[in-house]
């Protein structure tokens, strides 16, 4: 096992259970549009999304041979206790480490778009980190997207007391990808090559990370 380099991968929520074809996450995590096809018919999931994000991401860090561990099941909600808990507990094994959870946002007017990155309050190592994919995002997107940023402490991320960004013992960081509750939003991320674009960057991220001191 090479211990130098672990990414701790977080996709928010749950998916589809097979056995039942259920969406198992809570009805804030989902949108029914009044046009579009998403996950099912009309419905947007947001769990389903982040883990074809994250699963894409895991499939180039395959190809990389760079480690990481999914902190999430295919389609059981776990707790963020217990992802928190997973990746605290295994980072004992590594000279260095990386948490990223992926999701996407809902205002519940659907009239707010735009991508964020948070980080915990205050200034820590993961402040470079969420520069760092917010720069990554810019260059592949461009203007085909929106950016809400906060720079009113001098760099991009925003800033919240999320569980899984308070709780972990590494640099942790969480994307907000788009609006799923905005039909424009939600039906760019349906495409793709804009899971693709997002899983590149958060992947130069992660080397830049890496190769930092
Ligand atoms: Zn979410």
């Amino acid at each position: 096992m090479n211990t130098e380099f672990c990414v701790f991968l977080d996709a928010g929520h749950g998916g589809i259970d097979p056995h039942t074809g259920k969406y198992v996450t809570a009805p804030s995590k989902q949108f029914e549009h009044t046009s579009g096809s998403f996950h099912n018919g009309r419905w947007f999931y947001e769990g389903v999304w982040n883990r074809i994000l994250t699963d894409r991401v895991a499939q180039k860090l395959d190809s990389l041979h760079i480690n990481y561990i999914k902190v999430y099941h295919d389609y059981v909600d776990l707790s963020l206790s217990y992802r928190v808990d997973a990746a605290n507990w295994y980072d004992r094994y590594y000279k260095k480490t990386l948490y990223i959870s992926n999701h996407s946002n809902a205002s519940g007017s659907g009239k707010a778009r735009g991508f964020e990155v948070y980080t915990s309050p205050g200034t820590t190592t993961s402040d470079k980190v969420a520069e760092a994919y917010f720069k990554h995002v810019e260059s592949l997107f461009g203007n085909t997207i929106s950016y809400r940023q906060d720079r009113s402490d001098g760099d991009p991320d925003r800033e919240a007391k999320f569980y899984v960004l308070r709780r972990t013992s590494m640099s942790a960081i969480l994307g907000e990808h788009l609006f799923f509750d905005n039909l424009e939003d939600a039906s760019f991320l349906m495409l793709d090559e804009t899971v693709e674009r997002f899983a590149e960057a958060q992947v130069r991220t992660i080397i830049e990370f890496w190769k930092s001191i």
